[in-house]
């Protein structure tokens, strides 16, 4: 009973609030290059991306993949498998983590220092 009382109070506690935050490494699709291929759709180990008609892919096609932020897990797959590159995850886009690598080797090029 009390172990019952307690997750009950939990689960008030976040329900009541007006509004949710998620966390910043959430997946984007850049929709103009989504080739509605469904490989998000098919790889999210949390059933996240949905295709939308109302959505424009590359080509103009009818139809590119959507990632609702406020369920995304932040894992990355999507991104690392879109075979068209238009998944970019927040916090670790592909410019992103090529700095930081370019940083982590000291690669001159990076840091100013000529080619
Ligand atoms: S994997 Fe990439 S190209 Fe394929 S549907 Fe998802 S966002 Fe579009
Ligand atoms: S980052 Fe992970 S949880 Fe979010 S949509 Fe992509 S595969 Fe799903």
């Amino acid at each position: 009973m009390i172990q019952a009382q307690a997750a009950a109070a939990r689960a008030a506690r976040v329900l009541s609030r007006p509004t949710l935050s998620a966390g910043g490494s959430v997946a984007v699709v850049d929709a103009a290059r989504c080739t509605g291929c469904l490989t998000c759709v098919r790889i999210c180990p949390f059933g996240v991306p949905k295709m939308r008609i109302d959505l424009t892919g590359v080509g103009e096609i009818t139809g590119a993949a959507y990632i609702e932020a406020s369920i995304c897990q932040g894992c990355g797959s999507c991104a690392a498998e879109c075979p068209a590159r238009a998944i970019q995850l927040m916090h670790y886009t592909d410019v992103q983590m090529t700095a930081k690598v370019g940083a982590l080797l000291q690669l001159p090029v990076l840091q100013g220092m000529g080619t």
